[in-house]
């Protein structure tokens, strides 16, 4: 199978060419040239286990890699998951259904796709000789999954930025207590803007990129998608027979990368009826979708960080074929958002997504509700899945987070304290950070001296 960029300007590459760059050399994302049809293996996929299941699924798009080489690094991939079902489908009442994709090792989503980014990598690394360094700056979770996603693995070691006393004390313990010798966390004394304007030139740097093959880890990469597609076909299997009917599939929404999978599935012979584009307060999506403006604000920081975001970077992937898989009218719209930071959709054709948003406010209020109704805790990212429900429909909300990964406000909106054994034990372990100003040559110096060559 081939894969080509949604701006056109780059030669098709396979699956693993695709991997390794992340983003295509026209700054465009690999999407499949053509969707394959998979609703005749269905009947055969009910039943699988999940890495079995992801093992089938990434069979049809993986057709340059051996196929027991992939078996292996998909099974590899869920062994850290704690529950055994890896993603299991709770019901919460006959229509009301919640996919829990916290049970990986930094109990977000992420882990789903970061888990086998991270075993593909290290295959590559094995087959090519070639180390890489990967760079990345995190307000949150993308860098602490990325971190468990390599830490330990041969031939990689990962720096990751973040501002020092600005994320979460949970969150930093992840990422500052693995013991693993290729992982450097490095708290800045500066913002996570700061943190993220070093990465950029650094990447920037093509000498310093070229030397120590650095390398970046994003939403867009193909492989995380296409990871994220498999559990909603696993959601699906586990509804019973009579509420398959009517699906809307609703997910907490900031890149886009999530909610994009869902439908990327449907596309593929997935029978889901429709797609809840969830926001929170920073709801770029939610007026996109419900008036066909694409407007960019100022992010304002909610109690869902993980949502907090300015533009969706994997929007870019609907978009092409919103625009009928012309890279021309892509570019054209692509430009339009970087110069203007807005556009006006003359026929904006949402297709099976609806949209809905939350304030701070609603978010502890939900929290507070779905307890109440339900005896059950949901995370502040979760919590916006559950408004204005299609009482024709049966829900399937994604959990994309633990609620304990949020003490703070569970508390406030419950007076409950939600606790999970693997962050307890965070608590013991000994932080291993690496204190930088927030000057580029130090963290420069401080890369060159670390870097695996
Ligand atoms: C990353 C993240 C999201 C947003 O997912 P996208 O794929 O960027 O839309 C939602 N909730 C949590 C907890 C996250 O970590």
């Amino acid at each position: 199978m081939e894969y080509v960029s949604t701006r056109g300007q780059s030669e098709a590459v396979s699956f693993t060419q695709a991997v390794a760059a992340g983003l295509a050399p026209d700054g465009g994302l690999y999407l499949p040239r053509e969707l394959p049809d998979l609703s005749g293996k269905l009947a055969e996929w009910e039943g699988l286990d999940y890495p079995a299941l992801c093992y089938e699924f990434l069979k049809v798009f993986a057709t340059d890699m051996d196929e027991s080489v992939l078996r292996r690094l998909v099974d590899d991939s869920y062994t850290r998951f704690t529950d055994p079902k890896i993603a299991p489908l709770v019901a919460l009442s006959d229509d009301l259904y919640v996919l829990e994709l916290f049970h990986g090792p930094t109990l977000a989503f992420k882990d789903f796709a970061l888990q086998l980014v991270g075993n593909l990598y290290e295959e590559q690394i094995r087959e090519s000789g070639e180390h890489i360094n990967v760079l990345g700056a995190t307000s949150g979770d993308t860098g602490s999954a990325a971190i468990h996603g390599l830490l330990g693995k041969d031939g990689v070691n990962i720096f990751i930025l973040y501002p020092d006393g600005r994320i979460s004390p949970l969150q930093e313990r992840q990422m500052t207590t693995t013991g693993a010798a290729n992982v450097f966390p490095i708290a800045i004394s500066g913002s996570f803007d700061d943190a993220q304007l070093i990465v950029k030139e650094l990447f920037g740097n093509l000498d310093l990129k070229r030397q120590y093959r650095l390398s970046a880890i994003n939403s867009i990469n193909l492989a995380r998608i296409l990871a994220q597609c498999v559990y909603y076909f696993y959601a699906y299997f586990q509804l019973p027979p009579e509420r398959r009917e009517a699906v809307e599939f609703i997910v907490p929404t900031g890149n886009f990368g999530n909610i994009l999978a869902g439908w990327l599935a449907k596309r593929m012979g997935l029978p889901a009826a429709s797609f809840r584009v969830a926001t929170n307060q920073n709801d770029i999506l939610y007026r996109l979708f419900t008036t066909g403006q694409y407007q960019v604000d100022e992010v304002v920081p909610s109690l869902a960080p993980s949502m907090d975001i300015q533009v969706a970077s994997n929007f870019e992937r609907f978009l092409y074929y919103l625009e009928g898989r012309d890279p021309a009218k892509v570019r054209e719209v692509m430009s339009a958002f970087k110069d203007n930071g807005r556009h006006s959709f003359e026929q904006f054709d949402p297709d099976v997504f609806t949209a809905s948003h939350t304030t701070d406010a609603g978010i502890r209020e939900i929290i507070a509700d779905v307890y109440k109704k339900y005896n059950y805790v949901v995370d502040p990212h979760t919590a916006c899945g559950f408004v204005e429900r299609d009482p024709a429909k049966t829900a399937v909300v994604l959990s994309t987070a633990h609620p304990a990964k949020f003490p703070d406000t569970i508390t406030e909106a419950i007076g409950v304290e939600s606790t999970s054994p693997a962050l307890e034990e965070l608590k013991s372990k000994e932080i291993v950070k690496h204190l930088l100003p927030a000057d580029i040559d130090a963290v420069r110096a401080f890369i060159e001296e670390h870097a695996q060559l």
